[in-house]
């Protein structure tokens, strides 16, 4: 700005120079010429009178420094004296317009310029008495070799209005540049400044709000944007074409081994997984593509998807999913239905192959009761092991259509005593219950199915003259019913397995007292349904306590 100040000023001061130069220069020539003219018509007014009385004696004594040239012209135009030149060897100057007009009117004046001295030379010539015409000039510089005289201090001028162009167009600027550089552009109403600014600065007053407004929402939107991925469980990342990350949130940078520098990063140099580069690829050629990874023991699957602009890949989403649980659900389905198949195959089985040698009579006579009554056993091994599935698919889609009811604990165990009193006599152990009357609310199916299915456990699984022991205890906010057995017991390292479906310690025991190994995880489900908790307790040959801790008011 102060150089265009600078500049603008100087310019003008140059300007300004000039036009005074060239217009003085030409007043003053033109005031000179006149005054010279003047004068050189006195001086010839006087030197005619002179040549009037004396004649040539007049100029013998002419004085040599007389700065004018004094020319006598006889009336035909012949030179009879010229005070420069010898006046044979000059012209007839009959021609000449100061001639001819003084001839014509008794005085007569003129000027010619001569380019090659640069000069002019002023004329005056007056009739004599006689006829002869005299007459005087004087030299007189041009306008150009004035102008180049006047050229030193036209320089001078010239340097002092640069020097005084830059003292003033740095004040100028200063003073112009203060407000400027004082104006608060965060708040700029907030200060008076120039008038013409005005508009500029509520024009840049509105964008300011308006862009604050446009960061705040957008602030905003990162905001919500960074709470959902953040708590996302699936990890999220986005890249750009060539595989750089964009964004990576918390999830995704736990699973890919990233942490905050990885932004801006290429993703394999961050997880060089051979999976995650042909993933990548993959997406890059606009396709979309999965695949399963194993990170600290979890399956997860990831899932790439090229984000397609009108022609080609923008970017690329990665969603990370963790599919553990789903995988292990088809694992435990595809195992259940083996299971399923495998244990009515035997019973099944053993039915067809009683069945064919009844019908062929190939049965000694007196055993068909026996094969009769096999043939029973095992539909009626079927026939439970369908009931189970059936409780378990039941409770697996939330027993929902079963209702809570409040039931006394004590009679309704004790229904549950009676009913497999007969089992227990048969496996000569012994069955008590005892405890606190107390109520519970819970879903009666399902507490039925926990107790009877803990208490048959007991009687299985123990030893001749074993006992089983029933407890009800009140603790205020919970109920808890231990079943105490003094069976075989439970290894340590079954304790969490035997509530698998048809998971058996000792597969070969567990059949000959008839059991499929659902009742646990019927129990377990049940548990679960009705928000109990249970533990375990045993011991090898010694017995097994089993624990439900039911919740009083739910
Ligand atoms: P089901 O109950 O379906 O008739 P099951 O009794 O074999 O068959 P679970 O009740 O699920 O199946 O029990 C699973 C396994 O846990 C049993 O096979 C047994 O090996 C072991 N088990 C369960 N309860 C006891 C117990 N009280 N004492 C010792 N072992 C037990
Ligand atoms: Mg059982």
């Amino acid at each position: 700005m102060k150089r265009h100040i600078f500049r603008s000023i100087c310019m003008v001061a140059f300007v300004a120079v000039i036009s005074l130069f060239i217009l003085i220069t030409g007043r003053l020539y033109s005031y000179f010429t006149g005054v010279q003219f003047q004068q050189l018509k006195v001086q010839t007014e006087l030197a005619s009178k002179a040549v009037n009385d004396e004649g040539m004696d007049y100029f013998k004594h002419l004085s040599k420094s007389v700065d004018y040239r004094i020319t006598w012209i006889d009336k035909n135009g012949d030179v009879l004296f010229d005070n420069q030149e010898l006046a044979s060897k000059m012209e007839n100057h009959s021609q000449r317009e100061e001639f001819k007009e003084a001839k014509k009117h008794g005085v007569g004046q003129s000027d010619r310029y001569s380019n090659t001295l640069m000069r002019r030379s002023l004329y005056c010539a007056q009739q004599l008495n006689d006829g002869s015409v005299l007459r005087l000039s004087s030299d007189q510089n041009s306008v150009l070799s004035l102008a180049l005289n006047m050229l030193q201090p036209i320089a001078g001028m010239v340097l002092l209005v640069i020097l005084f162009s830059l003292y003033f167009a740095n004040r100028v600027s200063q003073r112009i540049v203060q407000p400027l550089n004082e104006m608060d552009l965060d708040h700029p109403l907030s200060k008076d400044h120039y008038e013409e600014l005005s508009p500029l600065l509520h024009r840049i007053d509105l964008q300011q709000r308006q862009l604050k407004e446009q960061e705040d929402a957008l602030r905003h939107k990162q905001y919500e944007f960074d709470t959902v991925t953040s708590n996302m469980n699936e990890g999220l990342a986005l890249l750009n074409p060539e595989g750089i990350i964009l964004f990576l949130n918390r999830k995704a940078k736990l699973l890919l081994g990233a942490n905050d520098e990885s932004v801006g990063k290429d993703i394999l140099m961050v997880n060089r997984s051979l999976k995650v580069h042909d993933l990548l690829t993959q997406a890059q050629a606009g396709k979309k593509e999965e695949c399963l990874l194993d990170v600290n023991g979890e399956t997860y699957q990831m899932l790439a998807s090229p984000i397609m602009g009108s022609h080609n890949v923008r970017g690329i989403a990665l969603l990370i999913l963790n599919v553990t649980e789903k995988i292990q659900a088809e694992a435990l389905r595809r195992e259940f239905t083996g299971n399923v198949s495998h244990e009515l195959k035997s019973p099944l089985h053993t039915i067809s192959g009683c069945a064919e040698l009844l019908m062929n009579h190939m049965v000694k006579p007196g055993d068909e009761p026996r094969f009769v009554s096999q043939i029973y056993n095992e539909a009626q091994r079927m026939i439970a092991l369908v009931e189970d599935i059936i409780k378990l698919s039941h409770l697996d889609e939330g027993a929902q259509d079963m209702t809570y009811e409040d039931v006394e604990a004590l009679p309704f165990c004790q229904s549950i005593v009676d009913r497999l009193q007969a089992k227990a006599d048969k496996s000569k152990v012994t069955l008590s219950l005892q405890g606190d009357a107390t109520s519970l609310h819970v879903i009666p199916q399902l507490f039925e199915s926990i107790i009877y299915n803990l208490c048959d456990n007991g009687i299985k699984y123990n030893k001749e003259n074993g006992k089983v022991d029933i407890t009800v205890k009140d603790e205020l906010d919970f109920v808890t019913i231990s079943i105490q057995d003094t069976g075989i017991g439970i290894p340590r390292e079954d304790h969490q397995r035997i509530f698998e479906r048809f998971y058996r310690v000792d597969k070969s025991h567990s059949k000959e007292v008839g059991g499929t190994g659902l009742g646990l995880s019927i129990v377990k489900h049940a548990v679960q349904v009705l928000h109990a908790q249970l533990s375990v307790d045993s011991i090898p040959n010694k017995g097994t306590t089993m624990q439900i801790r039911f919740l009083k008011n739910q």
